[in-house]
């Protein structure tokens, strides 16, 4: 490939020689007067007719090479082989070598027939100027020079040498030396020429290929001089800026392009300042690479290659399509996908921008907003109904969200809000008012309406001093406050809310080592028949003393085990301990033990209960086992599926805190239940409100067509008592009016002496108190 082009270039070369030697046709007319007249000259000076012929060869042999000379040009070059150029460099060479012949011929025929010192002289001189002119014009053709020099010398050395005069034959040897160095200058001229002609002409074919790699590069390109004004600007550039090819660029500052660009709608007037300052800090060498945005969707990435004094080569690339999905990975990460709305990292991160702009005397507040019983609207309506309702409360969020409010989703039902600058509690207090107001209310979601109420806990702290991860504590701290206060809908943090929380957090590391160390204690609140006469049975009820807080109530750690995921390390000890303490106590007496709903959501519990029962030899039917349906929603089926196991064994299954739930009726028919416990809330104000006795008989006799024992729970007083009697609203009652939990030694005693008493007589709550 190489060799061929490089041949294919010096035969170009050579024709453009070859076409050379026919161009010069002034010389040669001018070449041919000379000749005609000096031998003209020299025929009326001698008289001598072979300069007439000789006069008139001359002026033929012009005629015809003139005329080959004018077929030349007639001639299309553009398909001429090697073999056509060399044939006509050959006619051309047999035209001037019979002119030089000729010339010599009448050289020889002056020095040897003539002898007249005119023709001598003026022959002489002229063939010998012809020659040298060889050098000038016909240099294109070695071959040329080399027949010019030896068709016009031989004839006259010849002459020279025949001419018999020792002189004349030191001339004719003198002027060889003459003969050697025209050819030699005529050789250098051309190869001179040759080489400098093969160079531009690669330098030409570098340029056109520099040209094209230029102009089919990805890229767009300017380069740019020392002083920033544009030397090469490619076709990209050109296209992308819409710079019509005619445009000369060259010369011409960026910024000039630029200008074009914006007159051609590709740069927006608004980004142009921004662009020219982006590109001035390239330019000087500030940045090396930069990102810009033309208009609305483009965005081109410059970079800068630097060439010292000589200027900068800048690159650049429509970068938008990377942009677009850089953008959409960032969308991905940093937004809450079902809203829309930041998510917890990158409000983070924009808490953290506008803590770093804060001003010494700003204050700022932190707010946790909580949608309530959330979970209620999941389990009823199904979780898609949840996350539309999670969207809508989003999108009225979102109403608030501004320069002075950042807005966000954290997961589940949690909204967290920053207010960077806040100009004191009042300020604080009318805008939470208005979040609360504004998120709350009624929402239509697929058709149903929704009341939704929301708890909110703030926490407040000096925007330059804020941490945001503290701030989010003491703002759960008062959302847990708000939540517990009920009524109201936000609290805002205060600092013995952090002491609870330091307390809690306490707790709960004690109460995983009270449970693991079995430093937990039972008490057991007696079962008694309506009468009161007889005690059927007990409920075994955890105790803890803590060590430095004295008694914690049930109410506060058993929440906190079931958060902690360790109430079935409880459940464990507590079944152990109950079942081995039943085993001693009078044969008609059971244990009924509380199971949470963590209990429930795996098969543990039945080995647990088996072996307690087996290793005791406890009959099942000694065991009762109570289970609240909060929770049991979760995973309702492997509830029922485990209690109908437990069932099966034979131990009763009671209900507990019966009527306190959402869809209490329900779970009579849905799990396998022996027994419901009445909730104390029915028994509370029995008495004075005829309401409630209307509702408790309507459960019993409901309960009672399920075949279900009634166990009536909370019963403190002897009025809630006589009505529940006279009423036949219970099988079994359990309350502070026959006898509060109790520690087991005390428990045994007394349901070993009732038990063995023929009298039935009714304790005496004193008697009873532990
Ligand atoms: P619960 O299962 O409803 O237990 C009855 C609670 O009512 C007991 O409170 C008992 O002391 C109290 N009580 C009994 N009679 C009366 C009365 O006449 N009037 C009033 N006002 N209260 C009465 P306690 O022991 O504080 O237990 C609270 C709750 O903690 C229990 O409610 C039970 O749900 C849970 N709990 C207690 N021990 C355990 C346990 O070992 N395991 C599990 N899973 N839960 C337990
Ligand atoms: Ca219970
Ligand atoms: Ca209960």
């Amino acid at each position: 490939m190489h060799s061929s082009n490089s041949t294919a270039f010096a035969d170009d070369v050579r024709l453009s020689f070859v076409a050379s030697l026919y161009q010069q046709r002034g010389t040669l007319f001018a070449g041919m007067i000379a000749h005609v007249v000096t031998t003209t000259s020299v025929y009326f000076r001698i008289d001598d007719p072979f300069y007439l012929y000789a006069s008139l060869a001359l002026f033929l042999i012009w005629l015809c090479r003139n005329l080959d000379m004018m077929r030349f040009d007639r001639l299309d070059k553009a398909h001429f082989r090697l073999h056509d150029t060399l044939r006509w460099e050959k006619r051309y060479v047999v035209g001037s070598l019979v002119a030089a012949f000729t010339l010599g011929t009448v050289c020889a025929h002056s020095l040897v027939v003539a002898q007249d010192p005119f023709a001598e002289m003026v022959t002489v001189s002229v063939t010998l100027a012809t020659m040298i002119s060889v050098v000038g014009r016909n240099f294109g053709s070695r071959l040329n020079v080399d027949m010019i020099i030896l068709a016009a010398c031989l004839p006259m050395m010849a002459g020279f040498v025949l001419a018999h005069d020792p002189y004349m034959i030191l001339m004719g040897l003198l002027l060889l030396p003459l003969f050697l160095t025209t050819r030699s200058m005529a050789n250098g001229v051309r190869d001179f020429l040759f080489n400098s002609v093969t160079a531009e002409r690669k330098t030409a074919i570098l340029a056109e290929r520099f040209d094209t790699a230029l102009n089919n590069m990805s890229h767009g390109l300017f380069m740019l001089d020392g002083e920033g004004r544009i030397e090469v600007a490619n076709l990209k550039a050109r296209e992308f800026f819409h710079i019509d090819r005619n445009v000369n660029l060259s010369g011409r500052a960026l910024k000039a392009a630029l200008r074009l660009g914006t007159r051609n709608g590709l740069i927006s007037r608004e980004y142009f300042a921004e662009i020219n300052a982006t590109l001035a800090d390239l330019i000087a060498g500030r940045e090396h690479r930069a990102l810009m945005r033309t208009d609305a969707n483009t965005w081109l990435e410059f970079s800068a290659r630097h060439r010292g004094e000589k200027g900068v080569v800048l690159t650049f690339e429509d970068v938008s399509a990377r942009i677009e999905s850089e953008k959409r990975i960032l969308q991905l990460a940093r937004f809450d996908n079902l809203t829309g709305l930041p998510n917890r990292s990158w409000f983070r991160e924009l808490v953290a921008k506008k803590i770093g702009k804060a001003r010494a005397d700003q204050t700022s507040a932190l707010a946790v907003i909580d949608i309530n019983d959330f979970k209620h609207v999941n389990d009823t309506m199904g979780h898609i109904s949840g996350d539309k309702l999670l969207s809508a409360l989003a999108a009225r969020l979102r109403s608030f969200a501004n320069k002075k409010i950042l807005v966000s989703r954290f997961g589940g039902d949690e909204f967290v809000v920053f207010l960077p600058d806040i100009g004191g509690e009042a300020d604080l207090s009318a805008t939470m008012d208005e979040i609360v107001e504004t998120l709350g209310g009624t929402y239509v979601i697929d058709r149903h309406k929704l009341y939704i109420s929301l708890s909110a806990g703030v926490a407040m702290a000096k925007t330059s001093d804020a941490q945001i991860e503290d701030m989010h504590i003491h703002a759960d701290l008062a959302l847990y406050e708000a939540k517990r206060r009920d009524k109201e809908r936000w609290c805002l943090f205060e600092t013995s809310m952090d002491q609870e929380y330091v307390r809690r957090q306490r707790l709960k590391t004690d109460l995983r080592d009270a449970i693991r160390t079995h430093s937990m204690s039972l008490v057991y609140q007696p079962m008694f028949n309506p009468e009161g006469t007889r005690i059927v049975g007990a409920e075994a009820l955890s105790r803890w003393e803590h060590p430095e807080f004295g008694p914690v109530s049930p109410a506060v750690y058993i929440p906190l085990a079931e958060e902690m995921g360790i109430i079935s390390e409880l459940t464990h000890s507590v079944v152990a301990q109950a079942v081995k303490v039943c085993a001693t106590w009078p044969e008609e007496m059971f244990v009924s033990i509380n199971l949470s709903a963590h209990d429930l959501g795996d098969r543990t519990i039945v080995s647990t209960i088996a072996d307690a029962l087996d290793r005791n030899a406890l009959a099942p039917e000694r065991l009762q086992l109570e289970v609240t349906e909060s929770g049991l929603m979760d995973d309702i089926a492997k509830a029922r599926e485990i209690l109908s196991e437990l069932r099966g064994m034979g131990m009763a299954i009671a209900i507990d805190d019966f009527g306190t739930g959402y869809s209490s009726l329900s779970y009579l028919n849905l799990l396998p239940l022996n027994k419901v416990k009445i909730d104390r809330s029915f028994v509370s104000n029995l008495t004075e409100d005829p309401q409630k006795l209307k509702l408790l008989r309507g459960v019993v006799n409901l309960s009672r067509e399920l075949g279900l024992e009634i166990i009536v729970e909370g019963v403190e007083t002897e009025e809630q008592l006589t009505t529940i009697r006279d009423n036949n609203c219970a099988d079994i009652i359990q309350g502070y009016i026959f006898g509060a939990p109790i520690r087991e030694s005390v428990f045994a005693e007394l349901a070993t002496r009732l038990s063995r008493s023929a009298k039935r007589v009714r304790p005496q709550p004193a008697l009873v108190r532990a």
